[in-house]
C-alpha cells in the first residue's frame, strides 16, 4: 500500500495511519514526527523546525522535501508507505510525484479526512501526547488508563506546545491557505478518496476501509 493522508491539524491522521501501517504492515511516515523526535534530541533540524512549527507555519519546503526523500529512499519503503503530514503544500506534492516516479511506483490512493475547524479547535484542546513513546490520548475521546499516565510506557503525557488554542488557529489558516489546495490537486489525479472524521476514533477507521476498499 503506497498511501498519502491528508487533513487538517487534529483531523486524526497520525490515529488511522498507525493503524493503516500495523494491518497492512508498511512504515508510517509522519514528518511531524520527524520534526518533533529531531526537536527532543536537539539536532540542527530541529533547532530549526522549532522556529516554524511553535509558530504554527509550516516548515519550509527545502527543509521538508529533503527529508522525506531519504526517508523513502531507505528500504523498508519498497513494501509501500504512508505517508502522514505530507504533502502539505503544492510544490511538496510535486516533488513527490517526482520521488514516486524515480522509485517506480505510484500512489494506490490519497486519503483525505475531513473535520470542520469548529470541531478541530475541541479537539486539540484535550489532546494529550506521550513525549517518550509518541502515543497519543485525548482527555475525552481516547483516555489513558491511569490518569495522565502512558498505557504503553507509564511516562507522564503533556499537552504539546503547538496545541495550545491561539496556534492550532494559525495552524488551521495555515491549513487552509497552503495544504487544502492539495485536494484539488488529488482529485484532479482522480485517486482522492474523502471520509469525514467522526468523534469517536473507531467510527473513523471503519469508514476509512470502507473508503479504501480492497487492498
Ligand atoms: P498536525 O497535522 O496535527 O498539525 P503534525 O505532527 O503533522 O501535526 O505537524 C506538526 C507541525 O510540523 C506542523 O504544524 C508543521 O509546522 C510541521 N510540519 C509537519 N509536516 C510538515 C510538512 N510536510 N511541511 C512543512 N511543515 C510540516
Ligand atoms: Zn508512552
Amino acid at each position: 500500500m503506497r498511501l498519502v493522508i491528508l487533513g487538517a491539524p487534529g483531523a486524526g491522521k497520525g490515529t488511522q495511519a498507525v493503524n493503516l501501517a500495523k494491518t497492512h504492515n508498511v512504515p508510517h511516515i509522519s514528518t511531524g514526527d520527524i520534526f518533533r523526535s529531531n526537536i527532543k534530541n536537539g539536532t540542527e533540524l530541529g533547532k530549526k523546525a522549532k522556529e516554524y512549527i511553535d509558530k504554527g507555519l509550516l516548515v519550509p519546503d527545502e527543509i521538508t522535501i529533503g527529508i522525506v526523500k531519504d526517508r523513502l529512499t531507505e528500504p523498508d519503503c519498497q513494501k509501500g508507505f504512508i505517508l502522514d503530514g505530507f504533502p502539505r503544500t503544492i510544490e511538496q506534492a510535486e516533488k513527490l510525484d517526482a520521488m514516486l516516479e524515480e522509485m517506480g511506483v505510484k500512489l494506490d490512493k490519497v486519503l483525505n479526512i475531513h473535520v470542520p475547524d469548529d470541531e478541530i479547535v475541541k479537539r486539540m484542546s484535550g489532546r494529550r501526547v506521550c513525549p517518550k513513546c509518541g502515543a497519543s490520548y485525548h482527555t475525552v475521546y481516547k483516555p489513558t488508563a491511569k490518569e495522565n499516565v502512558c498505557d504503553n510506557c507509564e511516562a507522564n503525557v503533556v499537552q504539546r506546545e503547538d496545541d495550545k488554542e491561539e496556534i492550532v488557529r494559525k495552524r488551521l489558516e495555515t491549513y487552509h491557505k497552503q495544504t487544502e489546495p492539495l485536494i484539488e490537486y488529488y482529485t484532479k489525479k482522480g485517486n482522492l478518496v474523502t471520509v469525514v472524521g467522526k468523534e469517536k476514533i473507531e467510527d473513523t477507521t471503519n469508514e476509512v476501509i470502507k473508503a479504501l476498499g480492497e487492498f
